[in-house]
């Protein structure tokens, strides 16, 4: 190794560790320190423990490093489920906490971080921006520092600034977490070997898209992924991601984008405006077709292939929603839809039913209890089928062998509508969600999913139909029913008359 800095020791050290928040600026609820906590916060050497060959970012980065002999050196590594913005407080203590780890680690080699590109926190709109500003100051410009990045992350020119590299995942729905994570690192060795120097090409354009039209193996993402895989294969073009953005952040940085590293100034930039232009050429393509709660039940209804799947995206649990919205229960409820199923996140619930007890009929008030946003409680005459703790472990393809709980969780029946009532938001990614509680997923003729495009690994292979539904709410499909303040403008489609070619843009 050329480099001098690492004379006085055996192993190029490497230090890991991240904060990953995905926020929902709409949403009522802040996220503190309690949710960080009780979803994904490890430190110093149990980082290492917990992340060790797991399909994660920090798993891809231990991998690496163990392959090259460097020694990763652990520090704060903390995750929270998509929610509100930040607290102030709380964002300040994780920040603080990574920073006086890598502080007390130096001299170190390299800096590889695992952050999400869409966190915001109260006081720090460029949260990502932030984290990796503060690395700097502290490692000094001649420490490389690389991060990965989600693919929904909304990338600022600050992040790119202040980041040697950044890369992102290359699917929706994310599966190859370990894989960026191990090219990070493989490109981190790269610049602390002192050889090279990467030239950079950023892109923002004026365009904002539902995560419902953004899955990487179907149009118009397939063919922007396979540009991006053609220009990655020229050789002078060392990586290149997309980032398509979280439109439920209220940011000056909300957007989709495209960031090209590689060892020709030139090429990395026509290849950065080639991905740009495949995206901005197909912005038309990535309207979702929605129907009405009323008009999805009623078709739904009338079906005669089952089970249909219900789309309820505006309360995507796993884009910071409450998952207690009622636009689509209201509606089963009242056509007294059979064979349904639906997942309400409602803990006061839970405990009249619990107290109730199995075989006992109530009237209760059930949902619309987080905010406002997401329609009115409904009451309604309620059978209890059962009480159980709402544990299950995961058998489809996303996070196989996990344990998940609902927390204390009821199964309750109105007219053959099947509510099961959650004490804690979970997410719709695996069928054992609904079979542990004795509810067969293809005997059923609606199931309703609070979520975009990952329920999927759940349903995917049994749905015949599926409608998605245009209800109000922090994670609505129809973008226009979002109060914005913040974000930039022109952002096609809020503005039709935005320019033709996005380079016209600032
Ligand atoms: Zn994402």
């Amino acid at each position: 190794m050329s480099n001098s800095k690492m004379s006085s020791w055996s192993k190029p050290r490497v230090a890991i560790g991240g904060i990953w928040h995905e926020t929902n600026t709409f949403a009522a609820d802040h996220t503190g320190y309690e949710e960080f906590a009780s979803y994904q916060l490890a430190r110093d050497r149990e980082l290492i423990s917990k992340y060790r060959s797991t399909n994660t970012e920090l798993g891809g980065m231990i991998q690496a490093l163990d392959q090259l002999d460097f020694e990763p050196v652990p520090t704060l590594f903390a995750a929270a489920v998509p929610s509100g913005l930040i607290e102030h407080q709380c964002f300040c203590q994780l920040v603080d906490e990574l920073i006086e780890r890598i502080q007390a680690a130096l001299p170190l080699q390299g800096i590889a971080l695992a952050l999400h590109g869409a966190a915001v926190a109260d006081g720090f709109y460029d949260a990502d921006a932030h984290v990796l500003e503060r690395v700097r100051e502290v490692v000094g410009n001649d420490v490389p520092v690389v991060s990965t990045f989600d693919y929904h992350a909304n990338l600022s020119a600050r992040m790119v600034e202040n980041a040697s590299i950044l890369i992102g995942y290359d699917t929706y729905p994310h599966t190859d977490m370990a894989a960026r994570g191990a090219e990070a690192i493989k490109l981190l060795e790269q610049l602390i070997s002192g050889e090279i120097r990467f030239h950079s090409a950023f892109r923002k354009l004026p365009l904002l898209t539902s995560p419902l039209k953004q899955q990487t193996d179907e149009l118009p993402m397939s063919q922007v992924m396979q540009e991006l895989r053609h220009c990655e294969s020229n050789p002078d073009i060392a990586c290149a991601s997309v980032a398509m953005g979280f439109p439920y952040s209220d940011v000056a940085h909300l957007g989709a984008s495209v960031v090209a590293y590689g060892y020709d100034s030139e090429q990395v930039n026509t290849a950065a405006d080639s991905i740009a232009a495949h995206i901005w050429n197909s912005r038309h393509d990535f309207q979702e077709h929605t129907v009405s709660a009323e008009e999805g039940i009623r078709q739904a209804v009338d079906s005669p292939d089952f089970p249909v799947i219900i789309v309820e995206a505006a309360d995507n649990i796993g884009g910071g929603s409450a998952g207690d919205g009622t636009g689509v229960l209201r509606e089963l409820l009242k056509v007294k839809a059979a064979r349904s199923v639906i997942v309400v996140y409602d803990p006061e619930a839970v405990e009249l039913a619990e107290k109730a007890g199995a075989g006992a009929k109530l009237s209760i008030p059930i949902g619309g209890k987080s905010d406002k946003h997401h329609g009115e409680p409904v009451n309604a005459t309620v059978a209890v089928k059962s009480v159980s703790d709402g544990e299950f472990v995961h058998k489809g393809s996303y996070m196989t062998g996990y344990i998940t709980s609902m927390g204390r969780t009821s199964l309750v029946e109105s007219d053959g509508v099947q509510i099961v009532l959650t004490s804690k938001r979970t997410m719709p990614f695996d069928a054992e969600q609904l079979r542990c509680l004795g509810i067969e997923p293809d005997q059923q003729k609606i199931i309703v999913v609070k979520a975009a495009i990952a329920w999927k690994a759940a349903y995917g292979d049994i749905a015949k139909r599926v409608l998605v539904v245009d209800t109000p709410g922090v994670c609505a499909a129809d973008l226009s029913r979002l109060n914005y303040r913040k974000r930039p403008i022109p952002l096609y489609p809020l503005e039709q008359d935005t320019h033709d070619s996005f380079q016209e843009n600032p």
